[in-house]
């Protein structure tokens, strides 16, 4: 028996952690206002005001509006459906391209495929996991529509060259927001700089209403599009529609009311729950920097940005280290600490993107004849982006509330552990 936990030494830390969300009087009050009303949703696909939802839908999307500085918000009943209704609701369609990172949640780069463009992944920038300004320059073909840009674990992309690029060829700029509301860049909230910017509430998210998600714009031919892509837009273009009809199929994207109330009183809460995330990625920052272990790198924050830490990442460097990457982080878990590594596969590895079917069995749309370029998807695309998925990315899922700086203790006393036992865990290696 050693001294680690993973070779059966005592654990240090034994309660979990407090578990998120927590959801307050606030929330339930407004649930029940609903619920006594006994309309759960207020929305009707037909022309009049039941087209744009009930009363607690309307009331969030005022308070995003307002929040936010934005001419509209329309809430959906994702962020996965916000990305899709904003992305059609842009106009873009069979035979374009759109740019993406290959580092995010599938659904940023699904909601693509679902108006029946094509993803093309441009590589991140490894400081800070988002999409690399050169790489999209890279990418772009004439085919080339528009950028999703995902501010990845709460931090933002470089988003006045982005911008710069987007103005140059005429792209539509889609920030996806759902790991980064109230961060900032430059002074500017993220989801505000390009053309729409999409909002989650799921489950995991910074504030929650269970499943949810707010696209919010300046743009008016944006919002009312994505208003009837939203709720059945089919059924009412012909006398209150736009003129084009393009891209108004409409699915069913639409918030209960319920949610919507959840969400109200959630939202209210979303600067404190901000703080706080950055009070604790602070703290966790500041042990890092001291303890200044090789081979652990904490977030690099770039000048002007306000990082949101909806995941805490670092960078591992095994050689440094001296142990495999997932040697350590099992060695993290075992002292009761949770600690993820890669994040998530490089979207184009799906067997989606390997097989290039998402739609039916021929192919579609990949092969679609009126697609004419040429996205590749195979291993090596974007090396920068395998490195961080196969070696040296690390996250601590830990920056939220309602866990205190205290609990922090735990987590720097179990790195502090590992690093002081190093020899232990390289034994334990060598005989698994
Ligand atoms: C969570 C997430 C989404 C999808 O959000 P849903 O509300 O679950 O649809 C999209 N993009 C990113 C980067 C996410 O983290």
């Amino acid at each position: 028996m050693g001294n680690l936990a993973i070779v059966g030494g005592v654990k240090t830390r034994v309660n979990p952690f407090p578990a998120s969300p927590v959801i307050g009087e606030e929330e339930r009050r407004l649930v029940n206002e609903v619920l006594d009303t006994g309309q759960l949703s207020g929305f009707i696909a037909q022309a009049g005001d039941r087209f744009l939802g009930g009363p607690k839908v309307l009331a969030l999307e005022a308070l995003v509006k307002q929040h936010f500085s934005v001419e509209y918000a329309v809430t959906a009943n994702s962020a996965t459906a916000g990305l899709h209704m904003a992305i059609a609701a842009a106009g873009i369609g069979p035979g374009d391209e759109v740019i993406v990172t290959p580092y995010t949640m599938s659904a940023s780069a699904a909601a693509i495929l679902m108006a029946n463009a094509i993803p093309v992944f441009a590589d991140i920038d490894e400081d800070i996991f988002c999409i690399d300004p050169d790489e999209i320059e890279k990418k772009i073909t004439p085919l080339t529509k528009a950028i999703v840009v995902v501010h990845l674990f709460g931090q933002s992309a470089d988003m006045d060259q982005i911008m710069a690029i987007a103005k140059k060829h005429r792209l539509t700029v889609i920030e996806d927001t759902a790991q980064a509301p109230d961060a900032e860049y430059k002074g500017k909230l993220l989801g505000t700089i390009g053309d729409a910017g999409i909002l989650s509430l799921n489950q995991h998210k910074t504030i929650t209403s269970g499943e949810g998600g707010v696209l919010i714009t300046n743009r008016k031919d944006i919002a009312e599009k994505a208003r009837l892509i939203r709720n059945h837009g089919e059924v009412i273009v012909r006398d209150n529609g736009p003129e084009s009809i393009m891209n108004t199929l409409g699915w069913n994207y639409r918030m209960t009311e319920l949610e919507a109330a959840v969400a109200i009183g959630q939202f209210k809460q979303l600067d404190f729950l901000t703080e706080h995330r950055i009070g604790l990625a602070e703290n966790l920052s500041e042990f890092f920097k001291q303890s200044a272990y090789k081979g652990i790198t904490p977030p690099v924050i770039r000048e002007d940005n306000k990082h949101v830490y909806f995941l805490y990442p670092m960078k591992f460097n095994a050689q440094k280290v001296g142990v495999r990457r997932e040697t350590f982080v099992k060695a993290i878990l075992a002292e009761g600490v949770p600690m993820g590594q890669g994040y998530v596969e490089p979207i184009y590895m799906e067997p989606l993107y390997q097989n290039k079917s998402a739609y039916g069995n021929r192919g579609c749309p990949f092969s679609c004849s009126l697609y004419k370029g040429s996205a590749q998807y195979g291993k090596g695309l974007c090396p920068v982006t395998e490195r961080m998925y196969e070696f040296e990315v690390i996250l601590l899922p830990l920056c939220r509330y309602p866990i205190q700086i205290k609990d922090l203790d735990d987590v720097k006393q179990a790195f502090e552990k590992v690093f002081s036992n190093l020899d232990e865990l390289k034994e334990y290696e060598k005989s698994t």
